[in-house]
């Protein structure tokens, strides 16, 4: 099988061409991604003199949503100046190495966390890709031929090195007449709410929330509070629901009991960066209580595990990030029986491995990954249990097996969904509604504008409602390339 060559985006025509590295005469905020869904965070600050983009992230889920991955970035990628990253998500740093490969040759900003955790999470996002792209032309199910990767493994190497860290609470000049400041926000390591200040011709501050974490994360501390600012963007990812703690980690107690009395098999996509980090830390309390039974817990996902090293360093090094009272807890990640599997044939013997047991395993919404092997061996069977642990966005598999799917198509063929499957919403790292706007009072003053983002319509139409009436703040939910002027 040939590698799968490296795909160059088309040229757009001249007259296109012009118009992408064409200035404002005004600095405006564009809005290219992360309206009405929770993916693809792309925000471009545009101004007379300088062009810099706030996230950029891959879009996941629809299908409508995932061509504009390969659709031509709406501005040339080599007029960007700068690119400024809130954390390692890949729905927020995964389209960094095809903006590179395509012709940005300007600096990566972000905190140390976020580019030690993007050196593991962008490469392994290539050499996934050109692994599905190398499975779907062996098996022949793609509808396209040859089936391509976005970007490959070298390509995510080529963009990592462009990257210059940035300490928190460090004020960094970035491109002509603007400034950035990260602040925690304890969503994962690294993860950071942005201050950027402009001075092209008057002075204005926005701040992006970036994905905002829960005041009570078991590993980080909380959210920094919020900064003045003229212009606030919010993520809503959870902006119409309250997350009930205690009931959610029952359930998820339950499940495990339930699971193992039948000696079956839990399952539980997820998302290799910090999601992992707090299934661990969870089991390990509730093994530790007697909650649950003492099971094998395999983590397969070299990514995961590679995370997994970079929290412990955070741990032992005692990162200003990372709760006091853990410091000398020692591992809070291991449950008693944890089992890392890096390898592909360590992966494959985890088939042969009666329950009960629990394997985590990324990635999280099952888009892709190893997973997919483990759901495709163990979902047609009843005694075995599916656990959602966060957010399944529209159009993913984990989405649909929420919504009580019966099959699930998986590499080119349906599996039958006979495992039970429970939804445990608040391992998630995202602030609910009320947590989300006692961050935003945490503002010395109210901003002009508030600009909800990075939620499907529903969640951030109900946090658009809940700024306005407990708030008394202006806010709107922008549309997908909407522009809105900063002088
Ligand atoms: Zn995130």
């Amino acid at each position: 099988m040939p590698k799968p060559r490296a795909l160059r985006h088309k040229q757009p025509p001249a007259a296109v061409a012009a118009k992408a590295r064409k200035r404002p005469t005004v600095p405006l905020l564009r809005f290219l991604g992360a309206t009405q869904t929770v993916t693809g965070s792309r925000f471009l600050i545009d101004t007379p003199g300088a062009r810099v983009l706030v996230d950029c992230g891959l879009f996941q889920g629809l299908k409508a949503l995932r061509e504009r991955n390969w659709a031509t970035f709406p501005v040339d990628p080599a007029s960007i100046d700068a690119v400024v990253l809130t954390h390692a998500h890949l729905d927020h740093s995964g389209y960094v190495p095809a903006l590179t490969r395509n012709g940005f040759s300007g600096r990566l900003y972000a905190t140390e966390g976020t580019v030690a955790l993007s050196r593991i999470v962008l490469p392994d996002s290539g050499h996934i890709q050109e692994e599905d792209a190398a499975y779907a032309n062996r098996k022949g199910f793609s509808k396209h031929v040859p089936a391509l990767p976005l970007y490959t493994e070298e390509d995510a190497l080529r963009a990592v090195q462009r990257f210059a860290p940035v300490p928190y609470d460090t004020r960094q000049e970035v491109a002509t007449g603007m400034h950035v400041t990260f602040r925690p926000a304890g969503h994962i390591l690294g993860s950071a709410s942005v201050a950027i200040e402009l001075d092209v011709g008057s002075k204005r501050t926005l701040i992006f929330s970036g994905d905002l974490g829960r005041p009570h994360h078991p590993i980080l501390r909380p959210p920094a509070p919020l900064a003045a600012a003229d212009v606030v963007l919010v993520e809503s990812t959870y902006g119409d629901r309250q997350h009930e703690d205690v009931e959610s980690l029952r359930r998820f107690e339950q499940a495990i009991v339930r699971t193992a009395e039948r000696r079956g098999v839990v399952l539980i996509p997820s998302f290799a960066v910090d999601r992992t980090e707090v299934i661990l830390f969870h089991l390990r309390d509730l093994t530790r209580a007697g909650r649950i039974p003492a099971l094998p817990v395999y983590v397969d996902s070299p990514m995961a595990l590679a995370t997994l090293a970079i929290y412990r360093r955070a741990l032992t090094e005692g990162s200003p990030e990372v709760r006091h009272e853990l410091q000398d807890a020692g591992d809070p990640f291991d449950p008693g029986q944890l089992i890392e599997a890096r390898r592909v044939e360590e992966s494959i013997a985890i088939n042969d491995q009666p329950g009960p047991a629990i394997i985590i395993s990324a990635s999280g919404m099952a888009t892709g990954g190893r997973i997919l092997h483990h759901l495709m061996r163990r979902l047609p069977e009843p005694r075995n249990t599916v656990l959602l642990v966060g957010f399944q966005a529209e159009g993913t598999r984990g989405r649909s097996l929420l919504e009580g799917a019966r099959a699930l198509k998986m590499l080119g063929r349906y599996i039958a969904v006979r495992a039970e499957v429970v939804d445990v919403p608040a391992f998630s790292v995202h602030a609910d509604q009320r947590e989300l706007i006692s961050w935003l009072k945490t503002a010395p003053h109210p901003p002009e504008m508030t600009l909800i983002v990075h939620g499907e319509t529903a969640a951030s139409e109900a946090l658009h409602e809940a700024i306005e009436r407990q708030l008394g703040w202006t806010a709107a939910v922008p549309n997908y390339m909407e522009q809105v002027r900063l002088d």
